[in-house]
This record gives structure tokens, C-alpha cells and sequence, in this order.
């Protein structure tokens, strides 16, 4: 069974769909507007987290199997920053 995942348009700004249902998601990109490059970075951060929620929605609603996969996946990368994060080591570097 392939697994779905979330797909975007090459059109501006660019719809995103489901790969596997091609159900269109409602989030749209705002367009950047000349001189308001802080406002917009800030609508794109709201659009991209409100386009994750939709996903995970999606995903729940029409695909429960795969969503029960994502989620064993992302349990497992979690467990594995704590663990990381517990022994103290994997240091994060911002320089
Ligand atoms: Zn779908």
C-alpha cells in the first residue's frame, strides 16, 4: 500500500494535495508583499502549521492505517531525542 504524503503545486501560490486521495487542502500560502517581509514570514509560519494540522487531520479521517504508522514514527523519534537528550550527550550546536 503506498503511503501518502502531503503535495505541493509548483503554482503561486501552490496548493497542496494529498498524493494518495488528491484531496485538496484548504491552507492557502499567503503571497509575499513588498517592504512587509516579517509580516509575511509570520502568515507563512501560521499557514505551514495550520497545512500540518489539516494533514494530520487527513491523515486520522481518510487513511487511519498510515496514520497509525506516522504515528508510531514520530513516537520512535521522540523517544529517541529523549534518550539522546538524557545521556547528555548530542550537544546542540547553533554555531
Ligand atoms: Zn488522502
Amino acid at each position: 500500500m503506498p503511503s501518502p504524503f502531503l503535495h505541493a503545486t509548483s503554482g503561486r501560490p501552490s496548493e497542496h494535495y494529498c498524493s494518495l486521495c488528491k484531496t485538496n487542502f484548504k491552507t492557502k500560502f499567503p503571497r509575499p508583499k513588498q517592504g512587509l517581509l516579517k509580516e509575511w514570514e509570520s502568515a507563512v509560519g501560521e499557514a505551514k502549521a495550520a497545512l500540518l494540522k489539516e494533514w494530520d487531520e487527513h491523515l486520522q479521517a481518510a487513511h487511519p492505517r498510515q496514520w497509525e504508522r506516522e504515528r508510531k514514527k514520530r513516537a520512535r523519534r521522540r523517544a529517541q531525542m529523549e534518550q539522546i537528550i538524557s545521556k547528555g550527550e548530542g550537544t546542540i550546536n547553533d554555531a
